[in-house]
C-alpha cells in the first residue's frame, strides 16, 4: 500500500496562503486523521493529491513518486472520494455509483448497495435493481448522499481511501449504519480522513492538527489530550 508524503508544500490561492510549508506523512495501511479549523487547508491536501491544484512549492507524493510525475488517469486511480460534495445532484442513484463504468455485474451492485445500507431507503430495489428510475442526486439527504457515496467507493479497490466526515449533524441510526460501512471501508488502504467529529479519531492511528496552513502537532489520540 502506498504512503502519502507531503514535503514543505506551500499553496496560495491567488494572494491567499493556504498552506504554509506544510510536511507530513499518511502511513501505508493505516488511517490519519486531519483535523482543525475552517479554513486550515485540510480539503487542499486532497486537491493536491488528486491534482486539482498544484503546490507553488514543496513535493507531494504517494508512493514515494512526485504526483506530478504521473500519469493523471493512474494517479486519480489510486484514490477513491468519500465526500457528500462528490455526488452528482443531477443524476440519478445508479448513474451516481456507477459513474459510467459498465464492467459491474447486477449482484456486485446490489451488494454494495445493501452494504452501505442504500437499500434502507430504496424499498422496490429489491424488484430489478432499476436504479435508473431512483431519486436524483438532489433529492437525497445529507445521511443518504453519504451511503451512496460509500457504495460507490465500496465498488472501486482502491488502495487509498479519502474520507471528508460530513460536517452536517446525522440522525443516530444514519450515523451508525455509516460507521459501520465505513469501517468496512477503510480496512487495508492508506486512509486519509478530514474529521469534525471526536469520535472518529479515536479510532485513527494518528492524528495531525493543522491551523492556518501548518501541521502545528501530530501523534497518537490519547499523546495529543494528554498534551492539551
Ligand atoms: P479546510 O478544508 O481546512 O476548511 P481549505 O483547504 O478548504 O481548508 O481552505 C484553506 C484556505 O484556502 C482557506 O482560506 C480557503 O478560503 C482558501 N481556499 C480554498 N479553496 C479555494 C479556492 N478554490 N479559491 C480561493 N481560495 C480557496
Ligand atoms: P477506522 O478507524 O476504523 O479505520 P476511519 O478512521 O476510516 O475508521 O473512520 C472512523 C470514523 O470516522 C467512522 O467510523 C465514522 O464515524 C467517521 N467518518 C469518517 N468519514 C465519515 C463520513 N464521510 N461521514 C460520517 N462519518 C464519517
Amino acid at each position: 500500500l502506498p504512503e502519502i508524503t507531503l514535503t514543505d508544500v506551500s499553496l496560495s490561492y491567488g494572494s491567499a496562503a493556504a498552506l504554509r510549508g506544510l510536511t507530513l506523512t499518511a502511513e501505508p495501511g493505516k488511517t490519519t486523521a486531519l483535523v482543525g479549523a475552517s479554513g486550515a487547508g485540510k480539503s487542499t491536501i486532497y486537491n493536491l493529491l488528486t491534482r486539482l491544484v498544484d503546490p507553488q512549492k514543496g513535493r507531494v507524493a504517494v508512493g514515494g513518486v512526485d504526483v506530478r510525475d504521473m500519469d493523471l488517469a493512474t494517479l486519480r486511480g489510486l484514490f477513491s472520494v468519500v465526500s457528500q460534495d462528490a455526488l452528482l445532484f443531477d443524476e440519478t442513484l445508479r448513474e451516481n455509483i456507477l459513474l459510467g463504468r459498465t464492467d459491474v455485474s447486477e449482484a456486485q451492485l446490489k451488494s454494495v448497495l445493501d452494504a452501505a445500507h442504500v437499500t434502507d431507503f430504496l424499498p422496490n430495489l429489491a424488484d430489478g435493481l432499476d436504479t435508473r428510475v431512483g431519486p436524483r442526486g438532489s433529492a437525497l439527504s445529507g445521511g443518504q448522499r453519504q451511503r451512496v457515496v460509500i457504495a460507490r467507493a465500496l465498488l472501486r479497490d482502491t488502495p487509498i481511501l479519502l474520507l471528508d466526515e460530513a460536517t452536517s449533524a446525522l440522525d443516530a441510526q444514519s450515523e451508525k449504519v455509516v460507521q459501520s460501512a465505513l469501517d468496512r471501508l477503510s480496512g487495508g488502504r492508506t486512509t486519509l480522513v478530514i474529521a469534525h467529529r471526536l469520535s472518529t479519531i479515536r479510532n485513527a492511528d494518528k492524528i495531525i492538527v493543522m491551523d492556518r496552513g501548518r501541521a502545528v502537532d501530530a501523534g497518537p489520540h490519547d499523546e495529543l489530550l494528554a498534551r492539551g
